[in-house]
């Protein structure tokens, strides 16, 4: 392995994924083939979208034109809110797999618990008869609490490969990600920068670290979540920026810089809790 090249963290079920990927939410449908056709060039081979960004069809069109092996490439969608219940996951899940142009993904997720339709057990035993038929070689949740996760093992006895959340230095999540880490679900972090919705790239500590590493803001936040053992998979429309955010492998944060990002932790939620959204 050289120094640039992207390391692979293996699911609990043997399946590697690499630990950098690409993230297309908000990704404008009519861009995006030419967006992920960017990312291919810059290097990525690991595509998370959802049904609900409505741009899976790019990425199936940029897929197929990549001249990439199919497994070459990590393929993450999810399930979304809507289509949540037994008589329905089958065809969301039908319709994902036409729209991308591919016979598997590599990753399913159950997009938002949605506690109050009650039916994310439901839906997890249809993404596990996907999983056993080999249509997605792995399956997920997203945004999913410790008592959603409790209930799913109680109830089916599957444990996700991953559990999708928000994460970021300002909102570390450490008992949820304590509790994933010890039953062998990855984390994966959302919304790894802040979304752009914070200061966080304007902050002292990650400001003077990225110069005195001569990297950027952005480079020492996601090498952080890197040497944390997430899984991240930054977005951006910017080819300049995707060839930033990739180039993450030829140099480490000191254990003093390092732990100054862990230290700006402060319970800082951006975007929405699992029981807003339903
Ligand atoms: P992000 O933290 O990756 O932020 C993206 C924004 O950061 C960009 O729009 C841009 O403004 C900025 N940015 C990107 N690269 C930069 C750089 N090098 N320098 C400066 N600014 C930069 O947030 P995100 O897109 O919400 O999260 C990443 C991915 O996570 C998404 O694309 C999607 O795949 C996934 N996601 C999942 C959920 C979920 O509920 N499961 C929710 C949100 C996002």
């Amino acid at each position: 392995m050289t120094l640039s090249t992207i390391p692979n963290r293996i699911l609990h079920n043997g399946v590697s994924i690499p630990q950098l990927g690409f993230g297309v939410f908000k990704v404008d449908p009519a861009t995006a083939e030419t967006v992920v056709a960017d990312a291919f060039e810059a290097g990525y081979r690991h595509i998370d979208t959802a049904t609900i960004y409505g741009n899976e069809a790019g990425v199936g069109r940029a897929l197929a034109a990549s001249g990439l092996r199919r497994d070459d490439v990590f393929l993450t969608t999810k399930l979304w809110n809507d289509d949540q219940g037994a008589d329905t996951v089958e065809d969301a899940f039908a319709a994902s797999l036409d729209r991308l142009g591919v016979d598997a993904v590599d990753l399913y997720l159950i997009h938002w618990p949605c506690p109050a339709r009650n039916r994310y057990v439901e839906s997890w035993r249809v993404l596990h008869s996907i999983a056993e038929s080999g249509r997605a070689r792995a399956i997920g949740v997203s945004n999913f609490e410790i008592e959603h996760l409790e209930r799913l093992h109680a109830e089916t006895g599957v444990v996700p490969a991953v559990n999708q959340i928000e994460l970021h230095p300002y909102f570390q999540r450490r008992e949820l990600v304590t509790y994933c880490q010890e039953r062998g679900i990855a984390i994966q972090a959302w919304g790894p920068l802040s979304q752009g919705k914070s200061d966080l790239l304007a902050e002292p500590t990650i400001v003077d670290a990225a110069a005195q590493l001569g990297k950027t803001p952005a480079q020492v936040v996601l090498r952080w979540h890197i040497e944390q053992g997430t899984i991240v998979f930054p977005k951006t429309v910017r080819p300049e920026r995707a060839r930033e955010n990739i180039a993450l492998f030829d140099f480490e944060l000191t254990a003093e810089q390092h732990q100054a990002v862990t230290d700006l932790e402060r319970n800082l939620r951006l975007g929405s809790a699992s029981t807003d959204v339903n």
